[in-house]
């Protein structure tokens, strides 16, 4: 995995970091996930990398591995809330038009009500 990269201005660095509390549901060496603050489904987590990766657009091949990871987190969550087979939505936000509003990369993993598409 790469190696990990803080920024002390970023909101999801200072909560890896343990200065803001989160209400947390997993974590690993590499990887944080925690309830939103304003959750917009039943389920609402954040997935998040300990290391600080701006946006998608930042992602270099050396975060791979740690992409891939925050899928497999997101899958056993799921899995764990009893709505892995129901079925869930994976949203990553990119930049303005994409809707991120947290500039260090994290998936949303929405569940537990069903889902429009297309997206607003
Ligand atoms: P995005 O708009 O895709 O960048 O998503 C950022 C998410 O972070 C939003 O869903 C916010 O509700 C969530 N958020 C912001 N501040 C906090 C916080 N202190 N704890 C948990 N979630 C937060
Ligand atoms: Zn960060």
């Amino acid at each position: 995995m790469a190696e990990i990269v803080s920024d002390p201005d970023c909101l999801f660095c200072r909560m890896v970091a343990g200065e803001i509390a989160v209400d947390r549901v997993y974590e690993d060496e590499n990887v944080l996930a925690f309830n939103d603050i304003n959750p917009q489904a039943p389920t609402h987590v954040l997935i998040i990398p300990r290391t600080h990766i701006a946006t998608v657009n930042d992602l270099q091949p050396d975060h791979h591995a740690l992409a891939g990871r925050l899928y497999t987190v997101a899958a056993r969550i799921a899995r764990e809330r009893g709505v892995a087979d129901d079925g869930y939505r994976l949203v990553m936000n990119c930049n303005a038009d994409g809707g991120q509003s947290v500039y260090h990369i994290h998936l949303h993993l929405l569940a537990g009500r069903r889902m429009q598409w297309p997206p607003g």
